[in-house]
C-alpha cells in the first residue's frame, strides 16, 4: 500500500493550497452557529500552512442545501474564521466558477479564500470529474483535513485527489493515528458504549467491535430491538422491528468471539415532549411499561453498573447518546456515561458522533478524553474498515 503524506512531513511552502475543510457546523434555530467545534479544530492546519507561506483556498459543506440556499451559506463561517485568525483577510468567493481569474492570481499572503458551500453544485456529490478539475485548477496542491466526510465518495474528497499532489492536514493526520492505535492494539480491557437511534446504521460497526472489544455495552433507542429480541415489552418505543434477527445474530456472534454484550437492565419511561416531568423508572424484566409510553433513557442500576465497567476500562469508544438527551428529562443517563469517561484518566478513550458531542461539546473535563473525533458516520466506519475512500485517495 502506497504512503498517505502528512502535511507537517513534507514541505509545502509558498504554494497555492486546497484545503478540504470541514466547516460543517451545527446551526440553532435562528441560523447562528450552536457549537464551532468543526472551525476550532481546523485553525492549527490554517496556521501551520499560512506560516509556510502558503496561499489558502478553502472548500467545505455547510448543512445539506440541494442547490443554492443563502441560509446556509458560508457569510457566517467566514465571520467566525475572522475571530480566530486576526490579521489574516478571509474572502468569501460567492461562485468559483464565475469569479474573475485575477481574484486568485492576486490572493496575498495572509489572505484566505472560501469558497462558497460546495454542495451549492450537484456535481459535487456526484463526484464530477469536470468540477473536480475545475478546482483542481486553482491551486497547487490539495490538503484534506475534513475526517468527518472521508467515507463520502465526493469531488471535493475524492476526486481532486487524483488531479493534484495530495496531503493529509494536522486533524485528519490526528483522526487517523488515533483511532488507528486503538483498534490495532487496543489496552485492554476495552469498553465500547454503543447508543443512538438506530441500529441498523451501526451493525457493520457493531460486529467489527464484537471482534476486538471486552465489553459492547448497548443504550438509547438501538437497545430496544434487543429487548425485542428477548421478547420484553417496550411500549411505543422507537424500534426498528425489522432488525430483531440481526440482533439475535450479534448476540450469538459476541458468544462466540468470548464477548460481552451488555443491555440495560432498568430504564426511564415517559412521553418523549414532555420536559417537565422526570419518567418512572422500572426494569426492563417486568414487562411494564405502558403500551402508549416510550423508553427514553437508562435506569439508575444501568447507569452504576456501566459506570464500574467504564471505570475499570484502559481503553474506551463511545457513540450514540443513550437517551433523547435533547429533553432536559432524559439527558442524565447520557451525562452520566460522559462523566464516567472522562473521570477514567487511565484510560485512552475516543468519543465521537455528531449527536454525541452536541450533547457533550460544551461540558467540563473535556481535555480528558484522549480523542474527541468529529466524525460520526466516518469515524464508525473508519473503525469497521479501518480506512475511508477519501483517506485511500490521499494516497500516491
Ligand atoms: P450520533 O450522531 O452521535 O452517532 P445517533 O445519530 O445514532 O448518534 O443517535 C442520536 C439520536 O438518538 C438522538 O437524537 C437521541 O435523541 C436519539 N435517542 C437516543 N436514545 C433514544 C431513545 N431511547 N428514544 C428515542 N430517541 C433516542
Ligand atoms: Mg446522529
Amino acid at each position: 500500500m502506497s504512503k498517505l503524506s502528512y502535511i507537517d512531513e513534507e514541505n509545502i511552502s509558498n504554494k497555492r493550497v486546497l484545503l478540504r475543510a470541514d466547516f460543517d457546523v451545527a446551526l440553532d434555530a435562528h441560523n447562528t452557529i450552536a457549537d464551532d467545534f468543526r472551525i476550532r479544530q481546523r485553525i492549527p492546519t490554517l496556521k501551520y500552512l499560512l506560516e509556510k507561506k502558503n496561499k489558502i483556498i478553502c472548500v467545505s459543506k455547510l448543512g445539506r442545501p440541494k442547490e443554492r440556499d443563502p441560509k446556509l451559506s458560508m457569510k457566517i463561517i467566514v465571520q467566525r474564521l475572522r475571530q480566530y485568525l486576526p490579521g489574516i483577510t478571509i474572502r468569501l468567493i460567492d461562485d468559483f466558477l464565475t469569479e474573475k481569474p485575477v481574484t486568485f492570481a492576486n490572493q496575498k499572503e495572509n489572505e484566505i479564500l472560501v469558497l462558497e458551500n460546495i454542495r451549492y453544485y450537484p456535481e459535487e456529490k456526484q463526484n464530477d470529474k469536470a468540477f473536480a478539475q475545475k478546482l483542481a485548477n486553482l491551486a497547487d496542491v490539495y490538503v484534506n483535513d475534513a475526517f468527518a466526510m472521508c467515507h463520502r465518495p465526493e469531488a471535493s474528497i475524492v476526486g481532486i485527489p487524483q488531479l493534484l499532489p495530495s496531503y493529509a492536514g494536522l486533524q485528519l493526520k490526528q483522526e487517523i493515528k488515533m483511532i488507528s492505535a486503538v483498534i490495532k492494539k487496543p489496552k485492554k480491557p476495552m469498553v465500547v458504549i454503543i447508543g443512538g437511534a438506530k441500529i441498523s446504521t451501526k451493525i457493520a460497526v457493531i460486529s467489527r467491535l464484537i471482534e476486538i472489544a471486552d465489553y459492547v455495552i448497548l443504550g438509547g433507542g438501538l437497545a430496544n430491538v434487543f429487548f425485542r429480541a428477548e421478547r420484553y415489552l417496550i411500549g411505543k418505543s422507537i424500534c426498528e422491528y425489522e432488525m430483531t434477527l440481526k440482533a439475535r445474530q450479534l448476540l450469538y456472534l459476541a458468544e462466540q468471539k468470548g464477548t460481552k454484550i451488555i443491555l440495560p437492565t432498568d430504564v426511564l419511561f415517559g412521553d418523549p415532549n414532555d420536559t417537565e416531568k422526570r419518567g418512572e423508572i422500572v426494569h426492563i424484566k417486568d414487562n411494564k411499561i405502558p403500551n402508549n409510553k416510550m423508553i427514553l433513557d437508562i435506569g439508575p442500576e444501568t447507569k452504576a453498573y456501566y459506570g464500574s465497567l467504564i471505570a475499570k476500562a484502559k481503553t474506551i469508544i463511545w457513540n450514540g447518546p443513550v437517551g433523547l438527551f435533547e429533553n432536559p428529562a432524559y439527558r442524565q443517563g447520557t451525562d452520566f456515561i460522559y462523566y464516567a469517561i472522562a473521570h477514567n484518566t487511565d484510560a485512552i478513550s475516543i468519543v465521537g458522533g455528531g449527536d454525541t458531542l452536541s450533547a457533550i461539546s460544551k461540558k467540563e473535563y473535556l481535555t480528558n478524553i484522549t480523542h474527541v473525533s468529529t466524525g460520526g458516520g466516518a469515524m464508525l466506519e473508519f473503525i469497521e474498515k479501518g480506512t475511508l475512500p477519501g483517506i485511500e485517495a490521499l494516497r500516491d
